[in-house]
């Protein structure tokens, strides 16, 4: 495909999301410009970043360390500034190199992710936000501390100097009505503002579910799917 074609098709699926979004806020009587689009661009190759970004998209999600680091070294080069939010399952040995591109770390689950982030954070000269993955199905083995430990979890990254808490991601359970899931984790991101006021962020919705994350308050959606299309599966 020329780029022309794929601008053009990146166009009309960035329309498509705008709407979607705009419809949703409308059902439930919010600003759409409370709502920031993060396009899911893993898989996809940094021209389709380089495409987005020039359709007006800011913000970027990657799950996977290289390919990440890749395409946020791609943009540099090209001299296009995005910001880019990690949004895959972290381990300790990615840390040192996520906290080298990631603007925002999404998904921050244990101490001991926080700790190795702040660590590669200073030798990097670098401070990026991070939010919190809570898990909606009361078990972390998916990703995400359970509700009743985010006090503990989020009063840590507070303490280090070299992260900044935003706030709380989340992705509704396989199989679960995602509205009341969300609803949960409103919850939780109302009581972590009432300790921290910058905690601001509630990262939920994607593809297939960003209506119900806006009604319940969603302040980013993380969109892939809908905006690039059908993911490749990946290896
Ligand atoms: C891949 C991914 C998305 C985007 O999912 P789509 O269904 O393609 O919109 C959002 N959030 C996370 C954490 C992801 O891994």
């Amino acid at each position: 495909m020329t780029d022309r074609a794929r601008l053009d098709e990146l166009a009309g699926s960035l329309d498509a999301v705008q709407r979607r979004i705009a419809l949703a806020c409308r059902d439930v009587g919010r600003d759409p410009g409370e709502v920031t689009l993060i396009a899911v661009s893993k898989t996809w190759p940094a021209s389709d970043v380089l495409l987005m970004s020039s359709l007006g998209v800011t913000d970027f999600g990657e799950s996977y360390d290289q390919e990440a680091a890749a395409k946020a070294g791609a943009l540099r080069a090209a001299g296009v500034d995005v910001r880019w939010h990690f949004v895959g399952r972290l381990q300790r040995n990615k840390c040192r190199s996520v906290a080298r591109y990631a603007d925002v770390v999404q998904s921050v689950d244990r101490v001991e992710i926080a700790d190795a982030l702040a660590a590669g954070a200073r030798d990097g000269g670098r401070r990026p936000e991070v939010l919190v993955q809570i898990s909606l199905d009361g078990a972390e083995g998916r990703g995400g501390v359970a509700v009743d430990r985010v006090g503990e979890l989020t009063a840590h990254i507070a303490s280090l100097d070299r992260l900044v808490l935003r706030g709380v991601m989340a992705v509704a359970p396989l199989g679960a009505a995602p509205r009341p899931v969300f609803a949960v984790l409103a919850q939780v991101a109302a009581e972590l503002r009432a300790s921290y006021p910058h905690a601001t962020v509630v990262s939920a919705g994607m593809t297939g579910d960003l209506e119900d994350a806006v009604a319940e308050g969603a302040t980013h959606v993380r969109v892939g799917t809908a905006l690039f299309g059908q993911r490749p599966r990946h290896g």
